[in-house]
């Protein structure tokens, strides 16, 4: 009797229900999430390679990668996540041509590539700090720091018949895997005939890819290995697949990155991981778009490279950038502009302010109506701009108490990563006068599709939004900083 009672109370309690659906890239539809192990989940995020800034386009893949990791801790799950830095044998062309990104940075800014790895690895920490993502018990793997691990992977590749030799490589044989290309339904067909440009002629396909580069006889690399094949150094695709198997095991939750990674790299990481290991190893595939600066691709050539650290110099925060991301679905590309990120600053400055100032110190109880709501729109796909409506409804409704408001925000916060619970020292450092601060979401509203009208040129619209938001009593100015708004 006295065990069974001491049995009772060592039984685990049961794992948290998970009610997710997802945009899995693999099947093209929303899915059910179901974890292979009930109340936990293991995700993979391709990480930066780290041979320059982290800049806000980055932050974008990163900021989604925390939302869903917060959103199942918020489910009451435990979470496994890892970010690999890859920090060699990713190529300028991605196909295996070029140079090594790293060596190349190394060059450039003369330096040895282990201070381009270290200077752009810390810097890239730094952002996910100051974006408030949640690094806790996130592993960070280096793929300089896994050479034998990619080696024994590839050497298992090889016993099982997937690679072929070429004079600058070991290939894998990418027609020995029948369900190559189905991530993103690539055209194998249109790539047969010739639209993936097979530079390098003793390719079998052109979608078969490098797992190992020799180094190159007339050529001295900064990294680079003995191996069974010869010296040289693993290609970009082979160190996701033996450091999430190392970290994750054979077969685990999610995979994520952004949608440039569909066509090649995580088709080739299905690949050899499948025929590696002789399983599915990866159940759902989730993919976040890009962020486009005044419509255009972000680039050092075209001088748009937008760093947190320029957010920062015109005194915004980067939590503010974190609240704009929120405001688009992470499956829309989104273009910035420094007049949307502004909007969304005095939308975010509005929100501490409210929350510090108008909510009181009382402790108060989670509205569970509006909690239902929140995380409903977040188990659909991660819909946040759901979640921030949600929040400002909340804000606006009078028939909830202001301390219920408030352990309501703090709860969404959980998830958010808005800084709420910081929020007195963020209005403390912001004391400095907010320009237009008072400024109406609707005329806020008015603006940024003033600014969507004048960047597709239809300027017929862009003066009838003028008019509007004229009529509600503000001035447009247009300055060299973007569009400003100010009260007649
Ligand atoms: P990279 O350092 O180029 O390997 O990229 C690291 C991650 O950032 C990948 O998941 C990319 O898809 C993502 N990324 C790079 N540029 C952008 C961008 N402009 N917008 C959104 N995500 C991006
Ligand atoms: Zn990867």
């Amino acid at each position: 009797m006295a065990l069974n009672i001491f049995k009772f109370f060592l039984k685990e309690p049961p794992a948290p229900e998970v009610h997710v659906l997802f945009y899995n890239t693999l099947g093209r539809a929303k899915e059910h999430f179901v974890p292979l192990k009930a109340g936990r989940v293991s995700m993979y995020h391709c990480g930066p390679t780290v041979y320059g800034y982290t800049h806000i386009g980055h932050a974008r893949a990163y900021v989604f990668a925390d939302l869903i990791k917060r959103l199942f801790l918020y489910q009451g799950l435990t979470v496994n996540q890892i970010i690999n830095i890859t920090d060699v044998g990713h190529l300028t062309d991605d196909e295996d041509q070029g140079q090594d990104k790293i060596e190349e940075g190394a060059r450039r800014e003369n330096k040895t590539a282990k201070e381009i790895v270290e200077l752009y690895t810390n810097d890239f920490m730094e952002n996910l700090s100051k974006l408030n993502v949640d690094t806790d018990g996130t592993i960070f793997p280096k793929a300089s720091e896994h050479i034998l691990e990619q080696i024994a992977f590839i050497k298992t590749l090889e016993e099982k018949g997937y690679t072929y030799p070429t004079s600058d490589g070991i290939y894998f044989d990418t027609s020995r895997f029948p369900d190559y290309g189905k991530l993103g339904n690539i055209d194998l067909k249109g790539l047969e005939e010739g639209k993936r440009v097979a530079i390098n002629a003793e390719k079998k396909h052109p979608t078969d890819f490098a797992l190992w580069k020799f180094s190159k006889p007339e050529e001295k690399r900064q990294q680079e290995w003995e191996s069974p094949w010869g010296k040289g150094f693993p290609g970009w695709h082979i160190e996701c697949s033996a450091m999430s198997t190392k970290y994750l095991g054979h077969r685990f939750d999610i995979h994520t990155g952004g949608v440039d990674h569909i066509p090649v790299h995580h088709n080739n990481e299905i690949a050899q991981s499948n025929c590696a290991l002789g399983v599915k190893s990866v159940n759902y595939w989730m993919h976040s778009e890009h962020l486009r600066i005044d419509g255009k691709k972000i680039s050092k050539s075209l001088g748009n490279v937008i760093l947190l650290k320029h957010v920062e110099e015109r005194n915004i925060s980067p939590l503010a950038y974190r609240y704009w991301l929120l405001t688009s679905h992470y499956r829309t590309p989104i273009n910035f502009t420094w007049e949307a990120l502004e909007a969304a600053h005095r939308g975010f400055y509005r929100l501490q302010k409210a929350f510090v100032e108008d909510l009181g110190v009382k402790k108060g109880s989670i509205n569970a109506t509006y909690r239902k709501t929140f995380s409903d729109a977040l188990a659909d796909d991660i819909d946040t701009p759901k979640a921030i409506a949600t929040l400002w409804n909340l804000l606006k409704d009078t028939g909830v108490s202001k301390p219920d408001k408030k352990a309501t925000l703090l709860d969404f916060d959980k998830v958010l990563g808005l800084g709420l619970s910081t929020a007195q020292e963020f209005l403390e450092g912001n004391k400095k006068e907010i320009a237009n601060s008072d400024i109406p979401p609707e005329v806020e509203n008015l603006l940024t599709e003033r600014e969507r009208a004048r960047l597709a040129k239809d300027f017929k619209k862009a003066d009838e939004l003028r008019d509007k938001i004229k009529a509600a009593g503000f001035e447009i100015s247009d300055t060299p900083d973007g569009a400003k708004l100010q009260k007649v």
